[in-house]
């Protein structure tokens, strides 16, 4: 279990901070309009290597926050969002979103339409994704015949979350629930992947959370289709066979893992701070990454 620091959470006016992840900070909103909602802060923090690194990613959060609500609006016609309003706190403007608090579900849905990462390494071991068999062949960043729901349980901050099969989603959250979101993830999957194709980019995978409205629908919640919660790889790099270059964090990466960081991987140590080059290099590749996908300027 890698050691993360986060930073502590800035006090924001009439909210009562509830929780911080790596990159995000969650508040509840303590009067007015808005009682009892949540406020979702995207920061700039950026992680890596299973560490919140010291630099952060200027616009990051503004960036990853709008993106965000750009696929909530995409998908609505598929299924409901928690968005309230985006009219935040100044200090947060931009970056923040009233939602609606849920009830949420203690699995995180993900999707996968090509194999890398965990899934790669369960199919090393087993042939098998959360219980999924799959062909025997198949290599680093390969499409699968289709695409597959591959659910993880969340794990205690820093540590890795797991992989687990249908059947113990039946069993957190029974038969109609985990059928529901099994195809909801995979509505959503197809409609983002394919929005994302005409634009350039392979949706590889997507991590997607669930909650749950007081009258019983289930809606989606958190953040969706971010860098942060989905592999986004430029189509036409892929090449199976190879780690896919990801649109946002290779440049992080392949800074820390070359000889001039004098980082070592492998010592347990926190990752030095970025140089200011990689840092703008970084934030461009956001900002590039939301233009292609939207069609909009940032
Ligand atoms: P990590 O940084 O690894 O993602 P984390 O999941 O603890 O860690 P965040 O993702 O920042 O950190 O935390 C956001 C939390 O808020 C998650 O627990 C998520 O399930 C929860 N959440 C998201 N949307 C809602 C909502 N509408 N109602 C209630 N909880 C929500
Ligand atoms: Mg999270």
């Amino acid at each position: 279990m890698a050691d993360i620091d986060i930073p502590t959470a800035p006090a924001i006016d009439g909210t009562t901070h509830v929780h911080s992840g790596k990159v995000r900070d969650l508040y509840r909103i303590d009067a007015g309009e808005h009682e009892g909602r949540l406020l979702m802060v995207a920061s700039d923090r950026t992680s890596a290597y299973d560490f919140v690194l010291d630099s952060t990613i200027p616009d990051k959060g503004e960036i990853l926050t709008r993106m965000s609500l750009w696929w909530f609006d995409q998908l609505a016609e598929l299924v409901g969002n928690h968005v309230v309003s985006t009219e935040v706190p100044a200090t947060v403007a931009g970056r923040a979103v009233v939602c609606e608090r849920l009830d949420m579900f203690p699995v995180e849905c993900v999707a996968r339409g090509y194999l890398t990462g965990s899934g790669l390494l369960d199919y090393h071991r087993t042939n098998e994704v959360c219980g999924i068999p799959l062909p025997a062949g198949l290599q680093d960043g390969s499409r699968l015949p289709e695409p597959i729901f591959t659910p993880a349980t969340k794990a205690e901050l820093g540590d890795h979350d797991e992989n687990v099969d249908y059947e113990a989603v039946v069993e957190a959250v029974g038969d109609d629930a985990a059928a529901e979101l099994r195809m909801l993830t995979m509505e959503v999957y197809g409609k983002a992947h394919g929005l994302a194709r005409e634009r350039g980019i392979i949706l590889a995978d997507t991590k997607l959370e669930f909650g749950r409205r007081p009258d019983g629908t289930t809606i989606l919640a958190d953040e969706v289709l971010t860098p942060d919660s989905s592999r986004f790889w430029p189509a036409n790099d892929w090449q199976p066979g190879r780690a896919q270059e990801s649109y946002d964090k290779q440049i992080v990466r392949n800074w820390l893992t070359s000889a001039e960081s004098g980082w070592d991987r492998t010592s347990g140590e926190a990752p030095p701070p970025l140089p200011d080059e990689v840092v703008e290099r970084t934030r461009r590749r956001y900002v590039e990454a939301y233009e292609l996908l939207t069609g909009e300027r940032f």
